[in-house]
């Protein structure tokens, strides 16, 4: 076995020196203040220098995406922007480079190596408690390995915010990707479900074959159809939503002092968040397809 560290935070790992195809890639903490997806990759790292656990097929490649902001216990750097919202590069248009922070210079160099890659997972947790589930970036095959890797809903389409995304990114490219968040930050289980995420989807690619059965299961595929940005200070939620909820047409999402949210249709609560600046994503709402 073949393992190398290819750039700060990216491993490389193949049964043969000549770092065959396909190139399978699992990438963990695009956000410092999630852990779970570094802490699972670590741990397979660990198990493939241990010996046991070994590589089928291809080349896998382990990336700690954020590690600055990781160390900080941050979604990003205090000097720096949000990490999955820079893969559309504007910046390099638009901002200096003498103003770039951490994370300027991380996407860029990140980016040559995911560009390349045959399939991508992508690993996030939450503010609040949510069931596991992925964003699909709709090439492929990948809406087919989603179904296999125990997650229990597939966002197909997450309005405004396709293009700034690492999965966005790499539908540009052609490059099959999902985002999952896993669960909870604060769910003592999260790096174990990130891990069993993870494993599955590198049986799923035929980069592993450990003997284990994939991890079938009903996923409901749904689309986010809307975000709510926080309106003010004093907005709070109609109830403590969590994630995928389901809420009644009719139901009162949240308000503030003069304002009221209602939802007209049956839909999703997803991704719930008061923590949030005001004019930040405080809600998304998905619906069935
Ligand atoms: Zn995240």
């Amino acid at each position: 076995m073949y393992i190398e560290e290819l750039k700060p935070g990216v491993t490389r790992i193949s049964a043969s020196p000549d770092w065959p195809r396909p190139y399978v890639g699992v990438g963990g903490a695009m956000h410092g203040n999630e852990p779970c997806g570094a802490e699972a990759i670590s741990r397979i790292a660990l198990a493939f220098e241990e010996g046991t656990l070994a590589p089928a097929k291809g080349t896998i490649f382990l990336v700690h995406a954020n590690p600055l902001a990781t160390a900080q216990g941050r979604r990003h750097t205090p000097e720096g922007e949000d990490l999955n919202r820079l893969w559309d590069f504007e910046f390099t248009e638009t901002l200096r480079e003498d103003a770039w922070g951490y994370e300027h210079h991380r996407v860029l160099e990140l980016k040559d190596v995911l560009g390349e890659l045959d399939v991508f997972l992508d690993l996030h947790s939450a503010g609040t408690s949510t069931p596991a589930f992925g964003v699909s970036n709709g090439e492929a095959q990948i809406d087919e390995i989603a179904k296999q890797i125990g997650i229990a809903y597939l966002v197909q389409s997450w309005y405004g915010l396709a293009d700034k995304v690492i999965i966005g990114f790499l539908k540009l490219t052609g490059v099959p990707a999902l985002s999952v968040e896993c669960g909870a930050h604060d769910d003592p289980e999260i790096s174990d479900k990130a891990q069993q995420i993870a494993l599955s989807f590198l049986r799923v690619t035929g980069a592993i074959d450990d003997g284990h059965a994939s991890n079938g299961s009903d996923v409901r595929t749904v689309h986010v159809v809307e975000k709510i940005t926080k309106p003010s200070k004093e907005f709070y939620f109609g109830e403590q939503w969590t994630g995928f909820q389901t809420l009644a047409p009719g139901t009162l999402l949240g308000r503030d002092r003069v304002t009221e949210i209602r939802v007209s249709q049956r839909c999703y609560a997803v991704l719930p968040n008061l923590d949030v600046d005001v004019g930040d994503d405080v809600i998304y709402l998905a619906v069935d397809t």
